[in-house]
């Protein structure tokens, strides 16, 4: 509550609101989730935060994860998505600066995030993995001040890795699972490994239904690439400063890297894979 008092006296009446909404929604206590939740030494389910560049696959992991954890994937870049296709008030504005490689203002991203855990909150969901969010050290703050996040993973690849990922990422638009038609062989610079990742195909029945995000061009790439360094960078710093930070350097694509980030994590997919279906 003292969290909460001191936010109100902080923040912006809008942001007040939404942030007492995102309060309300992170203090719930039971989860009835068919997945066991993982619950943390703080005798509540996780909550995760997933940071990095545009590209390097933080919905994939996270999306790993949550279904490890049986917490909540709950990605901002798709609650945008979603407002955007639904022609709701706000999608024309959305689109504009979507597809400009920019950020949405942090009063509606707090608001489309408030209204998904509220929702999440009355189907018993509880504990996160958020992905996308917080993009701005303002973000940052106003969740600090409402809620304790456990943990935030950093996940790295070099950008030139980066700019290929997001020229071959795919979605199935019926399924909506993400894939990649890339298949990218980077030399290592600095003393740095190389980097090989083997393209991630889809099902044959994903093949006809395969759409690419109208803002993973080339321009809107690099946009959103410098756009990260300026103002997302700085929330890297900000959870450092908090001890929260976990930077994890990708060494290649999933079959690599998910073993190797699971340890980094101190899960073990087997063991969770076994409690999830005790
Ligand atoms: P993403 O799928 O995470 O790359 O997000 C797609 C787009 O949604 C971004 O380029 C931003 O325009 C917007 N967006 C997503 N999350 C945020 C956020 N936390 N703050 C501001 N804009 C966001």
């Amino acid at each position: 509550m003292a969290a909460l008092t001191r936010l109100f006296r902080s923040t912006t009446t809008t942001q007040n609101a939404a942030a007492s909404f995102i309060h309300r929604s992170l203090t719930t206590a039971a989860a009835t989730q068919s997945v066991t939740p993982r619950i943390d030494p703080k005798g509540r389910n996780v909550q995760w935060v997933f940071l990095g560049c545009p590209g390097v696959g933080k919905g994939t992991y996270a999306s790993r994860l949550s279904a490890l954890l049986g917490v909540p994937h709950i990605a901002t870049g798709d609650l945008v998505r979603e407002e955007l296709s639904s022609s709701g008030p706000l999608s024309k504005q959305l689109e504009e600066i979507v597809n400009q490689g920019k950020l949405v203002s942090d009063e509606i991203i707090i608001n489309l995030l408030s209204k998904r855990l509220e929702a999440g909150e009355a189907k018993g969901e509880s504990g996160f993995i958020l992905d996308g969010f917080p993009r701005t050290v303002r973000q940052a703050e106003i969740l600090n001040e409402v809620t304790d996040i456990d943990l935030v993973v950093n996940l790295k690849l070099p950008e030139n890795v980066l700019m290929e990922k997001c020229l071959g990422r795919r979605i199935c638009s019926q399924c909506g699972k993400n894939f990649n038609v890339a298949s990218i062989n980077v030399k290592g610079e600095n003393g740095n490994p190389d980097i090989s990742m083997a393209p991630l195909l889809p099902p044959s029945n994903c093949v006809s239904k395969l759409i690419t995000r109208s803002d993973d061009t080339e321009a809107i790439v690099s946009e959103r690439l410098r756009i990260y360094n300026e103002k997302s960078q700085p929330v890297e710093d900000f959870y450092r400063g908090l001890g929260k930070l976990m930077v994890f350097d990708l060494p290649g694509g999933i079959p690599e890297s998910l073993p190797k980030l699971l340890e980094a994590l101190n899960l073990d997919e087997n063991e969770d894979k076994r409690s999830a279906t005790a």
